[in-house]
Parts: structure tokens; sequence; C-alpha cells
């Protein structure tokens, strides 16, 4: 399993997280098995979202005398009073959830708290002025939450919020679908997404991902906007490659689903590689590079997408990428020109001409 650090914070996340939004419906004791695989092999992160109440008790019964090795998400607005998910910005309704939660999680701390799913710039109003927020300020402040964070599927109502300075995590959907302009939540243009994305590695705000398979219609030809079918695996590497991902939260019902996810892990690089987008990108995200680098290898020893990575993210005004840029063994400017990444784009990247812009503005 691999690890990336929360960038405002010492957590050390696994790349494959779990989702709970459909696991209660496999009952208690399914959810507790799931979730001691889930440990066993390395998973250390875990969305409490879910459709229903029974992940809690399992998982507080699963991760007992072993707290200190699973980061909980836990979210203001998802209400179980009625056993199903229900949706407040209540604060009195709100108080009441999160103490059944901590309590069902045998937990008094959180280490993960995020205003939930919040997609209107109204609801965000809300919360901001009828105490949810101050609230959550006030929980951080006395150590009970670890990090503030927020899910949504809007990025100009993410953008309102990242101007607050508050946020250490964003909780996103990351898919080709919604990128590409399809889906229900498939919002904001190619370029706003992305700027999005890069708005939060400048500014060290974790993503997480959730839907990356689009709520499952990208896993088959009948339901995939593209009208072909993409893995599992294409999704997970195309949202871990997109800048500021921390981790990807895919939703798992059985341990049968679990399984099938571990094998990311190992999966050989051929069956992670989501080039085949080539023929659904629309016009407006052509000759943009994607970071999936499967151009290389590149005979100068080039690392093509990370280059261009920090590239867009230095313009994006990210000092770290500069000194990232500043400490790779190979520039921009050992570019050769041969022309190998330009003939193996599948997103048609003049990548000479790239090169040499990169090298002129880092000045290397
Ligand atoms: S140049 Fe093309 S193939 Fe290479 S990393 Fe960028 S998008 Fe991927
Ligand atoms: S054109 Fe430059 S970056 Fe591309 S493969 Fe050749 S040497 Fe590498």
């Amino acid at each position: 399993m691999e690890y990336r650090r929360l960038p405002k914070g010492n957590e050390n996340i696994s790349v494959l997280g779990l989702g709970t939004s459909s696991m209660g419906a496999s009952g208690e004791k399914e959810c507790q098995e799931i979730m001691s695989m889930a440990l066993e092999n390395g998973i250390n992160y875990f969305d409490m979202a879910s459709a229903d109440a029974e992940p809690f008790p399992a998982f507080g019964r699963a991760v007992e005398g072993m707290r200190d090795r699973v980061y909980f998400q836990i979210h203001f607005g998802a209400d179980y009073k009625t056993g199903k998910y229900g949706w407040t910005t209540r604060l009195d309704q709100i108080k009441r959830s999160v103490d059944w939660q901590l309590r069902s999680l045998k937990t008094d701390y959180i280490d993960f708290g995020f205003i939930h799913c919040i997609d209107e710039e109204g609801d965000l109003q809300k919360v901001m002025e009828n105490g949810v927020l101050d609230y959550m300020k006030e929980l951080k402040k006395d150590g009970v939450i670890r990090h503030i964070g927020m899910s949504s599927h809007t990025p100009s109502v993410v953008y309102k919020m990242l101007d607050t300075g508050l946020l250490d995590m964003l909780m996103f959907s990351i898919n080709p679908a919604y990128d590409y302009r399809h889906g229900e939540y498939a919002i904001g243009s190619v370029d706003e997404r992305m700027a999005l994305y890069r708005r939060c590695e400048a500014e060290q705000v974790g993503i997480f991902v959730m839907k990356a398979f689009s709520a499952g219609q990208l896993l088959n030809a009948k339901t995939s906007p593209f009208r072909r079918a993409l893995t599992e695996y294409q999704c997970i590497q195309y949202a871990l490659d997109k800048p500021g991902v921390v981790t990807v939260l895919p939703g798992v019902r059985t341990r049968e689903d679990l399984k099938r996810i571990l094998g990311f892990v190992d999966a050989p690089a051929e069956e992670k590689d989501y080039s085949v987008l080539e023929t659904f990108t629309p016009q407006e995200a052509e000759g943009i590079c994607v970071y999936c680098n499967h151009c290389q290898p590149c005979p100068a020893g080039l690392d093509v997408g990370l280059i261009n990575k920090y590239y867009d993210l230095a313009k994006a005004g990210d000092k770290l990428a500069v000194d990232h840029y500043r400490n790779l063994e190979k520039k921009a400017s050992d570019c050769i020109g041969c022309g190998h990444c330009d003939s193996r784009c599948p997103f048609h990247v003049d990548q000479t001409g790239r090169m040499k812009e990169i090298a002129e503005y880092f000045g290397i």
C-alpha cells in the first residue's frame, strides 16, 4: 500500500481508503469483517458518510484496541436518527448525530471532521451563520476534531470555503465523466475543475476523492457516457494522478468488493493505464497534459508527467512546486527534443514545445 502525507498534518494516509455508503445493507457482521480485512491490508482511512447506521457500531467493535491505527472521516450534516442517512444543516441535529457517531464508534475524537455535502452557496452561508462552523472550530480548539474539511461537488462553493483558509481537506467527486462534463455532478468546466485541484495542492489542502466511478456508471458500457466501460483500476489511477489528491475512497458492500479493490495495489501498470480516455476527450481538454505518464519512457530520463504537474502548479502560485521542480534530477532543459512523447501522448500534447516553455519558465 502506498501512503500519502496530509499536507497540513503528520498523517500518512493510504491511497486507497474505504467508502461506507452502501456497506450497511450487508449487515453489521459483514461491516465488521470488512473493516478488519481493510486494516489487515494497510487501509487506514474510513469515510463514514454511510446510507445506513450499521457501519458505526460494527466499526466501533472492529477497531477496539487499535483506534490509533485508524482515521475516521466524520460528516457534520449526516444524520442517522432513523437508522438511515439523512442530510441536515441544523446545529441541534448535527450535535446529536455527532455524539451518536462517536459513541457508536467507541471514540472520543474525530480525525477528520467534514462539513457535509454543501453544493449550494446558500447552504454554505447557512452553516457559516447558524453556528455549525463555529461548533466545529470550537471542537477543534478542544482537540476533539483534528482537522476540518468539507465535502462538495461544486467548485464555486469550494472556492468560497477555500478563501476562509479553514480547510485542511476537501472531499470532492473526481472521475473522467465529471471532469469531461458528463453526469449529474459534472459541475464546472474542464479548466475550472483542474484549476480547483491545482489550487488545493498549492494551498496544501488534501483532496479525498468520492465517486471515482461516477456511482458505477463508468464501469458499464451501457451506462458510461463514453459508451465504453472503464475499469475500477483505471478510474482510481486517474483520480490519484490529479494534483492535490491524497486518497480515493471507493465504496464497498462486501469483502469480495474489497478484495477486488485491493487488487489495485499490485496490479501491473497496464491495468491502471487510462489512455483510452483519449477517444473521449472533449475539444476543450485536447492538448492538455493530464500527467498520466503514458508517454514514458523518455530516452533522456525525464519524468514528463511530474515536470508538467509542477509547471502547472507553479503557474497557479504554488511556491513548493517551484522547489520540487528545482530538486528534480532531470529537468525540462534536459529534453533532447526526440519527439517520442509527442507520438505516444494519447491527448495530443505538444510536449517538445511544452518542455521548451517549461525550461524557459523555470530558467533551467
Ligand atoms: S504528455 Fe501526454 S502521455 Fe505524457 S504525461 Fe502528459 S498527457 Fe500523459
Ligand atoms: S521530447 Fe523530450 S521529454 Fe519527450 S521523450 Fe523526448 S527527450 Fe523526453
